[in-house]
Formats: structure tokens, sequence, C-alpha cells
């Protein structure tokens, strides 16, 4: 498929057509990876951060938030409540910061997890930490690292990022980590002010180009403490997600695509669901105790994270059943193989 493709796919709404990518796009997902839905418990262990992405709810800028980081116990419990439902992964998601996060300290907290869940895939997403610290949580133990490019656009890019040194910086290190050895996942955000078809279009392709094993995506949601927050969105709304996650899937048959929070966020009915029914084959439920989860506000009301984990747990597991996927045993490993 090429560029001019995906932008007639991104911008059609011939419904009988839809109905035909979103077949192919299930046929690809089943044909390629499977009927499991894996799942990989998400634990937000700060929200301190150095950035001032323009989108970004805990950016350094806003004021109004009160930071915390997790300590070394609140993240082993939230990791076990990850290993007692079974997930084959735990990320370790946070702002960015050597301060809150000092790398020998996340090494410490990896290697703990290690010991206790030799079973667990661990997955980083703290940004863009540098090379050594990459290479120091590597050795420490850690599978993956998730970091989204948020634009193959390098002037849209600069707009998300006015403080940060450039697009080509943010590629550098996807290259650095897979050069490690991590697999790696990165993505976008759908609909962020002044964005054209023409990026997300780009966007999905490069995902091929770069060889991704995770892919993930979701919908750009303002948030009012921020500089974006008071723009105008584009097209960030459910319909250009699913497309995007199907289109994905077509040019990426093998990745690990998650129907994201912001997707549900976006569709709290049935946005897991849909997700998983047009390419994607992973939900990363949250596990961060509940009384840190309103702090961790990257956008406004992230769906369903307030929910216990065993409430939300146990009405994931029946839901993927009475879709008639199973739920994933084991980590899950990426299975792409592009060449
Ligand atoms: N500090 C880490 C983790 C960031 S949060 C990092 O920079 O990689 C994870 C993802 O949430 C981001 O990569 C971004 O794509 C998404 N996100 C942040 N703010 C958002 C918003 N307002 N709307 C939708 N997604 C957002």
């Amino acid at each position: 498929m090429n560029r001019a493709e995906i932008i007639h796919w991104l911008r059609t709404s011939d419904e009988a057509a839809l109905e035909s990518l979103w077949r192919e796009a299930d046929a690809v997902r089943r044909r390629e990876v499977g009927d499991a839905v894996h799942l990989r418990g998400l634990v937000e262990v700060s929200n301190q951060c150095v950035r001032q992405c323009a989108y970004c709810g805990i950016r350094a800028g806003n004021r109004t938030i009160s930071r915390y980081t997790l300590r070394l116990e609140e993240i082993l419990a939230s990791v076990a409540l990850a290993q007692q439902f079974g997930y084959g992964s735990v990320v370790l998601q946070a702002g960015e910061t050597s301060q809150g996060l000092p790398t020998e300290w996340v090494a410490e907290v990896i290697r703990e997890i290690r010991r206790r869940a030799p079973e667990m895939a661990i997955t980083l997403s703290l940004g863009e930490r540098g090379e050594k610290a990459f290479e120091t949580w590597r050795l420490a133990g850690a599978d993956r690292y998730l970091l989204r490019m948020e634009s193959s656009n390098p002037t849209l890019f600069r707009k998300l990022h006015p403080q940060h040194p450039g697009w080509e910086f943010r590629l550098a290190a996807l290259k650095q980590l897979q050069e490690i050895g991590y697999e790696v996942g990165s993505g976008v955000m759908i609909g962020v002010p002044g964005e054209t078809w023409d990026d997300l279009a780009a966007d999905i392709e490069m995902f091929r180009t770069l060889e991704l094993d995770m892919v993930g995506v979701g919908p750009f949601l303002p948030h009012p403490q921020t500089p974006m927050g008071v723009e105008k969105p584009t097209f960030n709304d459910e319909l250009t997600t699913l497309k995007t996650i199907a289109l994905t899937r077509l040019l990426c048959p093998r990745v690990n695509i998650p129907s994201t929070t912001a997707l549900a966020a976006i569709d709290r009915e049935s946005g897991h669901e849909r997700g998983l029914s047009r390419g994607a084959n992973v939900i990363m439920p949250n596990v961060t105790p509940p009384q840190y989860r309103q702090l961790y506000e990257i956008y406004p009301s992230k769906a369903n994270t307030l929910e216990a984990a065993e409430t939300f747990d146990r009405k994931l597991q029946e839901r993927i059943r009475a879709m008639g996927r199973s739920v994933g045993v084991g980590r899950g490993n990426s299975r792409r193989k592009y060449k």
C-alpha cells in the first residue's frame, strides 16, 4: 500500500469500503498474531518531569498538580497485582526525570522485579533518558522499551516539543534502543493541532520502515493546562484512530498493537473492543495504586483508570472471552518478521 492509498483510507467515510478494511485487518491480525489478547500491567511510577511537551498534562510547566514518585514497595505491590492476574508484562511508565528516577535506582527496581517475577517481561516507558541509562536498564533485566515518536514530521515534532533538540534525536534514541537489544515500541497521537492526513499517512509508513515490535496510537486529548490544550485538534476522533490501527496491522502484520486507554477514553462503552476487532491484540490495564492515578493526568479523565484493578481485570477478561478471543498466556513476545 502506498502513501496515496493510505490517505484515501484515512479520508473515506464509505461504510461498505470500511467494512472490507476492518475485515482484512482482523483477518491479518488472526493469521499473524493469533486470537490471544496480551495484557500488560501499567505502573505509573512518577509524574515528575523535566520536559515541556506542549500536549502533556504532566509537563514541567504545569504547576497546578502535585508531584509524586512511587516507593519501591509500591511499585512491587503493583507488579504483584499484575503477576496475580497472570499478565505477561509490566510497563513502568513515568515523566522524564533523572532526579526523581535516578538511573541506578531504576536498575535496582528492575533487578528486584526480575527476582520476584522472573516469568514477566519488563517494559520501560521513561522517556529519552540517554544511551547510558538504556544500557544500564537492559543489563539489569529490562526487555522492552516504549518511546513514541509522536509525529514523523520534524516540523510538527518541534511544535509538540518546543524545547527538545529535535526529531532526529528521537529517531536516534529509537535506533539506540534497538541496537541495545530491546523490543521497541513507538507510535503517535492522532489529530494534534496542525496535523494533516499526509502527516498521519507518513507516520503509518514510518512504523514499517522502523521495523518496530510494538505500535501504540491513540487520539490526542486536549489538556486544558497545556499550550496545545487550547488549540483546535484536527482528526482526534475514534474512526480515524481505528483506521490507523487497521492500516498499521496491514503494513506491519506481526507487530503488537495495543487498544489504548486514550481510545477507551473517547469511547468508554466499547473503545477497547473496537480496537481489538480492527487489528489490535494488546491491552494495558492500569495497576498503579489508586491514590496516585488522578495525579498521572497526561490527558483529562483517563477512562476506567479509577476502577480497582481487580474489578477492571475481571470485567476485561470476561469481555475478551465474549468476543471469542482468548487471554494471552506467557510474555507475548514480539513475533515481527519484516524481511
Ligand atoms: N515520559 C514518557 C511517557 C509519556 S506518557 C515519554 O515521554 O515517553 C505516554 C504517551 O502518552 C506519550 O508518548 C503520548 O503519546 C501520550 N500522551 C501524552 N499526552 C497526551 C494527550 N494530551 N493526549 C493523548 N495522548 C497523550
